[in-house]
């Protein structure tokens, strides 16, 4: 099977180099990933310059570097080879947990993916001081990819690995809380700064990714696309004696 392998972190980051090797043993691997930190992007796309692709050396990798974001990446990856199976996407030096997944690079590449009709798996493990265990996580990465790479497993799925994890859970997104935080600063002459920051969120509901994480779980969340509001769009569609004249009914098929 192939396997495109795309990250936010960019080219030479640790995570992508442990995600390759784990992902070998699964079938052909092709790396194209951003040359600089593409980190908290989003789904960016670039559209306003071109993009080029260069041949680099990730240890004996087939592997790319693109001037643009992790979304062109798999974009990008995903035209120049067909048939692959999945996009894997990490492994991202720090969590992507809760409300964080509408600006993850790392995320969005695999959803990318998903929009252009391929799996996409998004994979982020904690950081402390220094770097990953990846020797640690192997046996886990291992059971994740052999899960999430089998024909009737979701389509779209964000993983996220603790320090030390002693199974797999699957997951709801956390979505009580938001964790966006300005954080004012100054530079050396006085003038005003800002940083976008996260703060702790320390109630965590049970069942959610950030719970799983907690108790030392691999999270796996299943998610779709579709952010269509099912309860909303039934209420809204609910005929009201004052709005019966705004509101068109369904045209005869
Ligand atoms: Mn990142």
């Amino acid at each position: 099977m192939r396997l495109l392998l795309v990250n936010d972190d960019g080219i030479y980051s640790p995570g992508l180099l442990a995600l390759a090797r784990i992902a070998r043993r699964f079938g052909e691997v092709r790396i194209v990933a951003p040359d600089v930190e593409q980190s908290s992007m989003g789904q960016a796309i670039t559209h306003s310059r071109p993009l080029s692709i260069k041949q680099t050396p990730i240890g004996d990798f087939d592997a790319w570097r693109v001037n643009g974001t992790p979304s062109d990446c798999a974009a990008l990856g995903l035209n120049a080879w067909s048939q692959v199976h999945a996009v894997l996407s990490g492994i991202n030096l720090g969590l992507n947990l809760g409300n964080s997944a509408w600006h993850s690079g790392t995320l969005a590449a695999a959803r990318q993916a998903v929009l252009l009709g391929c799996r996409g798996i998004a994979l982020s493990v904690v950081v402390g001081d220094g770097e990953p265990d990846f020797a640690g996580l192997e046996p886990f990465l291992n059971r994740v990819l052999e899960l999430l790479l089998t024909g009737d497993a979701p389509r779209l799925v964000n993983v996220n690995f603790p320090r030390e994890p002693e199974g797999l859970y699957w997951t709801r997104v956390s979505v009580r809380h938001y964790d966006g935080r300005v954080v004012p600063d100054k530079d050396p002459y006085g003038r005003e700064l800002f940083w976008l920051a996260v703060r702790p969120v320390e109630e965590v509901e049970p069942d959610t990714d950030r719970w799983a994480i907690r108790h030392g779980l691999v999270s796996l969340s299943p998610l779709r696309l579709d952010l269509t509001d099912e309860e909303a769009l039934v209420r809204m569609k609910l005929p009201r004696a004052s709005e019966t004249s705004v509101l068109a009914t369904a045209p005869p098929v």
